[in-house]
Formats: C-alpha cells, sequence, structure tokens
C-alpha cells in the first residue's frame, strides 16, 4: 500500500512538556516517524510525498482565525519578548470568560491550548501542516481508486478539535482525510478511533454531522487523558445524535476485553454503511507504551488490521499516537501488513 511521508516532520521537535505535573522530554518524539518509516519501507509499502493540497482546505474543518494562530504563534511568541518552546499557562476555566480572545500570546494561547503538554518550536507549523497534507493526499489515493493508503503523519491529529489544538496535536489530520473523502464524492465516512486516548478533537469537529460516524475505542478518561471527553454517554447532537460512540475500556484492559470493543464498534460501521472508513491508527495500546495502560502485544495489531479490513471499504489509515518507540514500527507494520493481505 501507498504510505504517505514528509521529511518535514521532523522540523517539530517540542524538546520538553509538562507532563503530570513533572517537566520531561516530550514522548512525541521525531524518531517516531523514522522509526516507523523504516519499519513500513522494509514490510514492502510504497514510500510517497504528500501533494502540495492548498491550505484552504484545512478550513473544512478548522476555523480560520485558529489556523492562522496556530500558523504565527512562535513568531508572536518571539515578537512578545519571550524565550524558548511556546507554552500554555492560563486556561478559561469555569467562570471565567471564554467569549474573548485576549490580544497577547499569553491569553491567546489559553483561549487556543487545552494543556500544557504540547509545545510550539519554530518548525511546528511546517510540520503540522506537512502532516495533513499527508492525510489528505492519502485520502486522494484512495478517492482514484486505490483500496487503502496509510498516511504517516506527525505531529498526530485527533485531539485537535476546530478550533483547539492539545495532545500533541495541532491540525486534526484524521478529521481532514474523512473531509477531503466526502469533498471527492463519498455520502457517508465512518471513523474508527482505535488511539489509547479519546480523539475528543475528531468527536468535536463532527459532533453535530450525520455523514460521518466517530466511534472510538480508548482507555476510560476517568482516569486516562484527555479526561473530559470520552465518555459513553456522549453520541452526539442535532443531526449528529447517534453518530458518535464510545466504548472506554478500564486502563489495564487487555486483547479479550479489547476485542469485544472492536467488534462493536465494526458492527456500528457495518450499521451506518459508509462509503469509506477512516482510522486513526494509534498503537499507544501497546503493553510497554510509557503514557498508556492497555496490556496489547505485537502479536495483536495484525489482528486489527485484519479486522479492519474485513470491513471492505475504502480505507485511509492515519498515524496517531504510539510512544512505545522501540516497537512502534513493527506494531504499526503489523497493522498494514495484514491490512493489505
Ligand atoms: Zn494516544
Amino acid at each position: 500500500m501507498k504510505a504517505v511521508y514528509s521529511p518535514l516532520h521532523a522540523r517539530h521537535d517540542g524538546g520538553f512538556e509538562l507532563y503530570r505535573g513533572q517537566l520531561v522530554p516530550t514522548f512525541e518524539t521525531p524518531e517516531r516517524a523514522e522509526i516507523i518509516r523504516a519499519a513500513v519501507a522494509a514490510a514492502g509499502h510504497e514510500l510517497v510525498e504528500p501533494r502540495e493540497i492548498p491550505e484552504s482546505r484545512l478550513l473544512g474543518v478548522h476555523d480560520g482565525e485558529f489556523v492562522e494562530f496556530l500558523r504565527g504563534a512562535f513568531a508572536r511568541w518571539q515578537s512578545e519578548g519571550r524565550q524558548g518552546h511556546v507554552i500554555p499557562s492560563g486556561f478559561p476555566a469555569r467562570g471565567l470568560r471564554r467569549d474573548r480572545r485576549p490580544a497577547g500570546i499569553s491569553g491567546s494561547l489559553g483561549y487556543y491550548a487545552f494543556d500544557a503538554s504540547t509545545p510550539i518550536v519554530a518548525g511546528t507549523w511546517d510540520a503540522a501542516l506537512a502532516a495533513a497534507r499527508s492525510a489528505m493526499t492519502a485520502a486522494a489515493v484512495v478517492s482514484e481508486g486505490e483500496r487503502a493508503a496509510y498516511a504517516l503523519c506527525r505531529p498526530p491529529g485527533h485531539h485537535a478539535a476546530r478550533s483547539t489544538y492539545g495532545g500533541y496535536c495541532y491540525l486534526n489530520n484524521a478529521a481532514l482525510a474523512a473531509q477531503y473523502l466526502l469533498d471527492g464524492g463519498c455520502r457517508r465516512v465512518a471513523l474508527v478511533d482505535v488511539d489509547y486516548h479519546h480523539g475528543n478533537g475528531t468527536q468535536e469537529i463532527f459532533w453535530e454531522r450525520d455523514d460521518v460516524l466517530f466511534v472510538s475505542l480508548h482507555g476510560d478518561p476517568e482516569t486516562e487523558y484527555p479526561w473530559f471527553l470520552g465518555y459513553a454517554d456522549e453520541r452526539g447532537a442535532g443531526r449528529g445524535e447517534g453518530h458518535t460512540l464510545n466504548l472506554p475500556l478500564p486502563a489495564g484492559s487487555g486483547w479479550i476485553e479489547y476485542e469485544v470493543a472492536l467488534e462493536t464498534a465494526l458492527e456500528a460501521t457495518r450499521r451506518f454503511a459508509p462509503d469509506a472508513l477512516v482510522v486513526s491508527l494509534g498503537v499507544d495500546t501497546y503493553e510497554s507504551d510509557p503514557i498508556s495502560s492497555f496490556k496489547l502485544a505485537g502479536k495483536h495489531y495484525p489482528l486489527i488490521g485484519a479486522a479492519l479490513a474485513g470491513l471492505g471499504l475504502p480505507t485511509v489509515l492515519v498515524q496517531e499516537g504510539g510512544y512505545a518507540v522501540a516497537e512502534i514500527g513493527s506494531n504499526v507494520a503489523g497493522v498494514l501488513g495484514a491490512f493489505a493481505d
């Protein structure tokens, strides 16, 4: 299968993040993408560069002022005399105003970010745009008739919403792929998110829409990031009522529990009868992932790939998380290999 990869990802290297109250080296590193690239190439998939898809396509799922903010955030940070990486330090919690976007960089950051683990550096915009273009290029390849394509997106995307970023995500690559398929003639697209974490951004983007089914299997937000979205009682609203399905599993869940939830997700997808499938492919469900708590083993990733392929749909697989760097390549290649077979 074609695997869309851009070397521009390496321009985003966040350095440090605030993780559970500790300033630690970022888990979301350039090395992740390079290990996946090597594994995917070794498995015989064809690496291709993303196309120069116009930036205006971002506005299919993102707010224009938000996109403008991301593009210019690092320059503004520097022009206001700040040093180092761009990290927010205050957020509009309950009781504070959310209808105003303050003019200064600190207030703007609190307005658009929802955590302090997603630094912006000089090259973040270039990398995020390349990842978005990679996802849309994979969607274009599938629109043109290929059964499936993979986008090696870095930074990941599923936590980024219409006008907020966080969770190592800036632009929502999977949502952009789904919108691209819809704009290309699909009537309905299912988006299945198998990353360990709830795809809160994707859920928000499609919350009131009935042309996208969003299904997410993830660690229970009672204890797992992103904590404030991803509960089973969230089912969409308006025209989107019933088009969101959250399947939270307790931290510590293994393949037995996971397989049941995956089958529930696939059954909901079949009932929706989509024209195409987008998969938010995180492999942070792996047993030795440093920031996650499921217990999947390497042998389970081909089972996930085969199950997804069994839907028989044109499919775009979009890379999300996965922080057990030594095994990330083999786990991703395991999914893709089984899918292609
Ligand atoms: Zn994740």
